[in-house]
Formats: C-alpha cells, structure tokens, sequence
C-alpha cells in the first residue's frame, strides 16, 4: 500500500525524515500538499512566497520520477478521500509546533488511526523536539541565554541525504492547478517588484547556505548589525517554508567553527534565536495572542490602525529615516534586516505607543519569511511584553540608531528616494511597489516627523511608569 508524504513547511528532498523513512520503506510515495486554513489564512506575502515554495518543490518531485498532488480543502476531509483513492496505508508528516498545527494534527492522527491507517510524525522543522529541552531545574527555559548554553554541546545528528528516484503508485490521484489557487491574489503591491527578491525552492536555499559560509560566515558577527551591508545568510526565508532544515544549517555552520570561520559561531547563536522562539511557542502558546507578560494587558495602547501616524508608519513615511527605510525595504523585498525589524517595532510600540498586534498583523502581510514563532517573540521582545524582552526603559532611538548602525548612510540611501538626485533603483522600486491608492511618488518632499522623538519617548515612559503604579 503506498504512502501518503503530507508536506507542508517542509518543502524538500534532503534531510527530511518524514520522506526518507517512506523512501526506505520501498512502497510508493504519494507527495500531497493540502491548500486548508493554514494556508488560506497567512498573510498575502507569506501566502504569495509560499506558491514559489510550492511549484519549486512540484518540479524537484518530477525530476525524482514523482509528482506533487495538490488537494483543498480541511485536511482530515482531504487525506481521508486520498485513503480512499489510493489505497494508502499510512501517512507520514514532519511535525509543527504552533497551537492551531498540533489542534489540527492530533485530530487527523486519531481520525486515520481509527480507521486503520498508520499516521506517523516525524521531527524536521526545529534542532531538538520542545519536550527535550529542560532546565537543571526541569521545566523549559524562559531566558535565551541559558537555552544557548543549553543547547549549544546537543547534537541534532547528521543531516540525512536526499533520496534517489522515489518509487510511484500505479496510478496517480488527480490534483488541483496551483494557477487556479491564485496564492498571489492578496498582493496589495506589485508582486513582481517582491519575486524579484525571492529565492525559492531547496537548491536556492543550499546556494544560499554554502555562499553565506564561503563569503560571509567570516565577518559575521562584526557587520551583522549594519543595515547597509549584505553581511547575513537571508535563510530565513528558505527557512520558514522549510526548503532548508535547521539541521543543515547547524551542520554547515559547525564545519565553519572547526575551520576557524570567526563569525560561525554567532551564526549559530542566531539559529538558535529561531529554536528559542519555537520552544517558548510551544511551551506558552498564549505568545501568538496575547502579552505574554500579562501585567502588560493594562497598557495605554493606542488600537486603531488607521490611527494617522499609524498609517504613516505602515507606509514608510514618518518622517524617521531609519523607520522609513526599513518598511520600505519590508515593501520591496518581502524582508527586513533584523536590527531594522526592532527599530521599526521600537518606534511603533514606544514612541507612537501602538499595539504589537497591529505591527505583527502588518509584518505577516508583507514579509516573505514571516514565521509564526520567531515574529511572535520578536514583537514581544520588543514591546517590553515578551519574555527575556528588553526592559522598557530602553527605548532604540532611531536616529541615534541609524547613525551607529548606518554610519556612511548606505541603507538610508539604498531606500530613501526623496532628497536624491539620482536615487538608487531600490529606492525607487518602492513607488512601483506600494498601491496606487496611497499616491506616492518619488518626487514628493520627504515628511516631518510625525512625532517628536524627545517626547515620544516621555509620553511612552510616563505610561509605563503610570501602569506601575
Ligand atoms: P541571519 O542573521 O543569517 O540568521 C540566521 C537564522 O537565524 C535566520 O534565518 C533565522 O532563522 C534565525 N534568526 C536570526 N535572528 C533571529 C531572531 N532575532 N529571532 C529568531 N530567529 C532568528 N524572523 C523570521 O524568520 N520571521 C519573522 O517573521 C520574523 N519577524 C521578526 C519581527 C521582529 C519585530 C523582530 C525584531 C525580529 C523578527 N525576526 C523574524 C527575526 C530576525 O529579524 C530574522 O530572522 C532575520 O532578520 C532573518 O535574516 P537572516 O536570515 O539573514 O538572518
């Protein structure tokens, strides 16, 4: 009887042990992606990338002598009539960690259980299952730096190879088109200008990984905080579909530590910032919803988000160089450096006092690599909610930010047309990008701030100290 291979962020051949036990196994392997609510309800950037995932990984089947089948639908329903047409025995997934995925997948478990069909998880998505990871004191760990040294001595094992031809059923259940799921559809911006910054697909993740560690792993951790300067891996979009394992990554970047690459280490450091966030997803699932730090559920936020300088924050335009270049290269590439991803959400949540919510909500629309765990506890961690969050008190002054962090002003200028003769092809993109509704254009005076940083910071300050009390 063959079986069924449900794919969903796990979308590749190599180090995939889902796939290579139902290779091993010798029976025909069926691959199957199911368009459910999962799918239906990520934001339109995520939703758009995950289509290029998808087709990348439809034409790596092929060239392996198989097929990807494409299904809509809740997915229970969708891998019970699968049983049905193929006679399927058994149904082989990589495990998730987020609260909706276990809801989901434990039911589905249970509903092929019993009815006969072996329904099997494997690991994949994180280094080390959540349940594995304990405190001397047991319990999971709530601070970052002990989970490092925590985890930095395990070893997740070797990557497993991708396997040769996969075997094919007699007969090839019928699948829907990826054209006609129109994944691209909620784009409220040029989807081309984002594509065009996208590297999708399992070889493109491996070219990443093996050109970050050749010209980049070196000097790492020295220009990793520089905006400006292309010094990181950019794998966190092959990461989130799963067109790359954590594991590779942590292969790859132990052979760079052994070779004495300076910056390997830190490398791993940061990987280990994603597992942290899976851990503590699945440990105090309430992260995705809600403040974490529930004393921080009496805070003043302000919860509109059509809120002027709210909207003016979303578009790039508040008048703060360094929070305007960061959304800007938010809306052209899909991404955000990571040192402005925490200046934009510092200004969001401190000066204009705004909810994380409302900047989550916004990032899961336009980031190409928006991943549930590590954007949950990036907002948190900087809103002061989270835990290991930064205290409150210190609140990224954009300016002074920009002027450590962008010295020569290389990304001020890679993204800030308004003001330059001869803008950049960057910063000009972020006109096509954006929706006509807004009216931009490149010729437009670059704004006043829409609020003044001094007093930004107080009024943030005052709240907090008011809150306190
Ligand atoms: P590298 O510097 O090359 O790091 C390698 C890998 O380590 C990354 O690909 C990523 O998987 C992981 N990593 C690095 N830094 C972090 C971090 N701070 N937290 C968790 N994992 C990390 N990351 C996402 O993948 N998706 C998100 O939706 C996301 N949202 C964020 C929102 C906010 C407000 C903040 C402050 C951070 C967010 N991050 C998110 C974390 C981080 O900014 C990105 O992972 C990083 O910028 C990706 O670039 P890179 O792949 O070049 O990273």
């Amino acid at each position: 009887a063959p079986i069924l291979l449900w794919l969903r962020r796990d979308l590749r051949l190599a180090d995939h042990p889902a796939l290579d036990a139902a290779a091993r196994s010798g029976r025909p392997v069926i691959p199957v992606f199911i368009r459910d609510d999962s799918v239906d309800n990520l934001g339109a950037a995520a939703k758009f990338r995950l289509g290029l995932s998808v087709a990348a990984l439809g034409k790596e089947l092929a060239d392996h002598g198989s097929r990807l089948v494409l299904r809509s639908g809740p997915a229970s329903a969708v891998l019970d009539a699968l049983v049905d047409e193929t006679g399927a025995g058994a149904v082989h997934w990589s495990r998730l960690y987020d609260p909706e995925a276990i809801v989901r997948d434990s039911a589905v478990k249970a509903a092929l259980k019993a009815r006969g069909v072996a329904a099997e998880s494997f690991p994949g998505h994180v280094l080390f299952e959540p349940w594995t990871v304990e405190t001397g004191q047991g319990g999971p760990y709530r601070v970052y730096s002990p989970f490092w040294r925590g985890v930095r001595g395990r070893e997740p094992g070797e990557p497993l190879a991708r396997p040769g031809r996969l075997p094919a059923p007699e007969a090839w259940p019928g699948g829907e088109r990826l054209a006609d799921w129109r994944l691209g559809a909620a784009m409220n911006r040029g989807a081309e200008v984002v594509a065009a910054h996208a590297r999708p697909g399992e070889a493109a993740a491996a070219d990443r990984l093996a050109e970050f560690i050749e010209e980049k792993a070196q000097d790492y951790k020295a220009k990793r905080d520089f905006p400006g300067v292309d010094a990181t891996s950019n794998l966190s979009e092959n990461l989130t579909y799963g067109e790359i394992s954590p594991r590779q990554i942590w292969a790859a970047g132990q052979r760079a530590m052994e070779e004495g690459k300076a910056g390997a280490e830190h490398f791993l450091k940061e990987l280990v910032w994603r597992e942290f966030a899976y851990h503590l997803m699945f440990h105090t699932p309430g992260i995705l919803t809600g403040n974490w730090r529930p004393e921080w559920d009496a805070f003043p936020w302000n919860t509109d988000e059509d809120a002027p300088e709210v909207v003016a924050w979303k578009q790039g335009r508040t008048g703060e160089p360094f929070v305007d270049a960061a959304m800007r290269e938010m809306h052209v590439t899909g991404r955000m450096h990571n040192r402005a991803r925490m200046i934009a959400a510092s200004y969001l949540t401190k000066h204009l006092m705004t909810h994380w919510k409302i900047g989550r909500d916004w990032f899961a629309d336009h980031l190409t690599d928006w991943d549930v765990a590590a954007n949950a506890m990036g907002w948190q961690w900087v809103a002061g909610s989270g835990p290991d969050a930064a205290p409150y008190f210190r609140v990224f002054n954009p300016a002074t930010q920009l002027e450590k962090f962008d010295p020569a002003g290389a990304y001020r200028r890679a993204w800030i047309a308004e003001g330059q003769a001869r803008p950049p092809a960057t910063a000009r993109a972020y006109f096509d990008a954006v929706p006509r509704a807004w009216g931009l254009s490149p010729e437009m005076a670059y704004p006043a701030p829409v609020v003044d940083l001094a007093q930004g910071r107080a009024r943030a300050l005052a709240a907090f100290d008011a809150r306190a009390k």
